[in-house]
């Protein structure tokens, strides 16, 4: 019965360990790679291709009251500022 119960905790023991080990393991290839593979702008590109980009293309901010305008807009109806054209 005791020896039952010592292997049955050091089993669960080694199992703690081997999900520590592997999650450690895990999180550092994830450091590694972001570290060694990608550069900033690599980071910049992947992150802007899952983000809806249509959003930014389409809205732009007041310069003054910054507040969101339309691109077709040239002048903002909120605070009548003429728009800054930038060429991005
Ligand atoms: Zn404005």
């Amino acid at each position: 019965m005791y020896l039952g119960t010592v292997s049955y905790l050091l089993l669960l023991l080694i199992k703690v360990l081997f999900v520590v080990f592997v999650i450690g393991l895990v999180a550092g290839i994830v450091v590694w790679i972001r570290n060694n593979l990608f550069t900033e702008e690599d980071v910049k590109t992947i992150k802007s291709a899952f983000t809806t980009t249509k959003v930014v293309e389409n809205k732009e901010l007041c310069a003054t009251c910054t507040k969101e305008l339309n691109s077709e807009w040239k002048v903002c109806p909120h605070c009548g500022t003429e728009k800054e054209i930038k060429n991005v």
